[in-house]
């Protein structure tokens, strides 16, 4: 059995002014009893270190909302109440609550659980509009996530063989591709810009500790990173390789931005690469409306990995407007079902970024298509950050970030990255599958909610509008 795969998660709280959901506020009239340290099992009440005779501020951080001490406080002395700069941050896509769940994941690393159950909508957009079929959280086979059985998030990125080709001899003759392999199927991407020096080595340590890479402009990697080699991606433009050679003989994977040029000579460029440095190359395609059609010359072309980049908000790129504009959950089908038709998908890897938000919008990723996942927005939220999508998109950072240890900045990311495997694990036992590579396309697992709206009421509702008609 391999080594199981295991992220070391611990409490890494960050001492500074950032939102929260609701305010608890003890009025005066509390009497010290104690009952809400008791009833909290979260321990967001907690007595005064240094005079426990009082009661300490209540912890909103720890809050999971349940509203039991606010019930059980013999006084009414608390309140809770929605906290007014909580509702002005976010947006259509970045709601609050998602903000709020993963500040919460970064400070314990544990799954976060809504106490007061969830109330919201059963469907939405993008990948909000896809369920996962998870019947086999009744079946025996569950026990994979009860330590029983290993469940494997690994996944390799590389060029693959369709088949393989064996001499007379029995000897194998096919030349097989290099490949890497991560252990979660989770790449960090391009980081936002001025960001602190402190913040920036935090986001390659956090990587580097749970076995994964981080895509990085290459004229970005300073000596501080350097040593980290092996988990950097430098993201480079073709113009600029003979100036960073030395960048990409050290590196496994390097990323190139995509240019129409590469439709004609991809082969030229990969073989340049080649010569300097055995890493694989990613190119990196925005999901522009025709991502297919140049996502399937590439892969023709000899592409090894192909990294589909969407708007933060999982958009399509100078794509339709208003309501057809298509999400990456589409985009990702789309280019899946295309590669298929072609019978190329199983050589080359996907990668997909955009609009990942939170743990199962991965897993759900890979059942569109997608072999792994790519974010940033989610691990700059984990450490503090505000995002406002209007009137423009705006990444605000808490004050003092900068100066907070490194040990913490990295722990954080290693937190969110420890509950979003812990969730990933979850949905794969309950799917019934064992390895994450067996999620890729897989939609059998997947129920989308347009389909089965038209199934079940299409023409019901068809049948009206020609009646009205
Ligand atoms: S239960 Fe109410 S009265 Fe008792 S310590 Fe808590 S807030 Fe104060
Ligand atoms: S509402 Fe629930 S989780 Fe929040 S502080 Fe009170 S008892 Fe704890």
């Amino acid at each position: 059995m391999p080594k199981k795969y295991h992220i070391t998660t611990k409490a890494a709280p960050l001492d500074l002014e950032y939102v929260f959901k609701f305010k608890i506020v003890r009025g005066e009239n509390c009497i010290n009893c104690g009952k809400c340290t008791k009833v909290c099992i979260y321990e967001a009440h907690k007595r005064q270190k240094d005079d426990p005779r009082k009661m300490a501020d209540p912890n909103t951080v720890l809050c999971r909302n349940c509203f039991r001490c606010i019930q059980e406080c013999p006084r009414g002395a608390l309140e809770k109440s929605l906290d007014k700069d909580f509702t002005n941050i976010g947006g259509a896509f970045w709601k609050p609550d998602m903000l709020i769940s993963l500040w919460k994941q970064a400070e314990d690393g544990n799954v976060p659980v809504s106490g007061a159950g969830y109330r919201g909508p059963f469907t939405g957009t993008g990948f909000d509009s896809m369920w996962t079929d998870m019947s086999e959280i009744v079946r025996p086979t569950r026990d994979g996530i009860h330590g029983r059985e290993y469940i494997s998030t690994v996944v390799e990125l590389g060029r693959k063989l369709n088949h393989l080709t064996f001499g007379s001899d029995g000897q194998l003759v096919s030349n097989v591709p290099d490949s890497v392999a991560l252990s979660i199927p989770i790449l960090f991407d391009i980081p936002a810009d001025n960001l602190s020096s402190n913040v920036r080595e935090a986001l390659v340590k956090a990587a580097s500790e749970i076995n994964t890479c981080i895509i990085m402009p290459v004229a970005e990697i300073t000596l501080e990173v350097e040593k980290y080699s092996n988990n950097i991606i430098p993201c480079i433009t073709p113009m600029a390789i003979d100036t960073y050679e030395a960048v990409l003989k050290k590196a496994r994977l390097v990323a190139i931005e995509y240019s129409d040029a590469m439709l004609n000579d991809f082969q030229g460029l990969k073989e340049k690469i080649k010569k300097l440095s055995r890493a694989l190359t990613i190119i990196r395609v925005p999901a522009v409306k025709d991502v297919e059609d140049i996502i399937t010359k590439l892969a023709h072309n000899g592409a090894e990995i192909i990294h589909i980049v969407a708007d933060y908000r999982g958009k399509e790129l100078n794509g339709s407007a208003g309501t057809d504009v298509r999400r990456l959950k589409d985009i990702i089908r789309a280019v899946h079902l295309r590669l298929v038709e072609d019978r190329i998908r199983d050589e080359i890897t996907i990668i997909a970024s955009g609009g990942i938000a939170m743990a199962e919008d991965v897993p759900k990723a890979m059942l569109c298509g997608a072999d792994l996942t790519a974010i940033d927005i989610p691990l700059m939220v984990a450490l503090g950050a505000r995002i406002y999508e209007e009137p423009r998109k705006l990444l605000i950072f808490p004050e003092g970030l900068g100066k907070i240890p490194l040990s913490i900045v990295t722990q954080r990311m290693v937190n969110l990255m420890g509950a979003w495997h812990a969730q990933i694990l979850e949905m794969m036992g309950a799917m019934g599958i064992r390895e994450a590579r067996r999620l890729r396309g897989e939609t059998g697992r997947a129920i989308f909610f347009k389909e089965i709206d038209d199934d079940t009421f299409g023409n019901l509702f068809r049948k009206r509008e020609d009646m009205s008609l």
